[in-house]
């Protein structure tokens, strides 16, 4: 997977300050995209071990930073799970609240036959903000594209041992 940038403060990606990360990769084409040119897979910087220290080291040094965004393109994308996983791995011991964006549908997510990576990267997110972006449910108000889009703690269900039960939408939060 590619990163296409890394953003060391944002307010625009969630909730308090944080650190965004954008990675390459999208096959979704949602229509009325906030970001068509995330699409392609090949550009931006691979990440690799050198690059996944690097940005450990940026939120290491800023202690004002109170969460992690990662969003794209599409983090959880199947050609991007498998990194986005060692990704969240890379990060889980600062202890930051993390946040990920993706165009798939959690219900999906977790009750269908999808690649291993998609599921287990969701025991890492505290807040997924699930769902395709749709033109004609645009919200401006919230941390999302769109109002069919949902903010689910899967982390928390994970840890509850009911992740992968038909519980989702007692972990659904109407913001944040
Ligand atoms: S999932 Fe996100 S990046 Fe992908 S097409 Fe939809 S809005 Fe664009």
């Amino acid at each position: 997977m590619r990163i296409l940038h890394t953003y060391k403060e944002t307010f625009a990606d969630g909730p308090g300050i944080r650190y965004a990360i954008y990675v390459a990769g999208c096959d979704l084409a949602c229509n009325g995209c906030h970001n068509p040119s995330s699409w392609p897979y090949d550009q931006g910087e691979l990440l690799t071990d050198s690059v996944l220290e690097r940005i450990r080291s940026e939120i290491i040094s800023n202690p004002m930073l109170t969460g992690i965004t990662i969003s794209g393109g599409d983090p959880l994308d199947p050609k991007n799970a498998t990194d986005t996983l060692f990704l969240l791995q890379g990060l889980e011991d600062l202890g930051k609240h993390i946040m990920l964006y993706t165009g798939r549908i959690a219900e999906q997510l977790i009750h269908s036959p999808v690649p291993e990576a998609q599921k287990t990267c969701l025991q890492y997110v505290d807040v997924l903000v699930e769902g395709p972006f749709v033109l004609g449910q645009r919200d401006t108000t919230t941390f999302r594209g769109s109002k069919n889009q949902q903010f689910v703690k899967t982390k928390e269900m994970y840890l509850k041992g009911c992740l992968y039960a038909n519980k989702i939408h007692e972990y659904v939060i109407n913001k944040l």
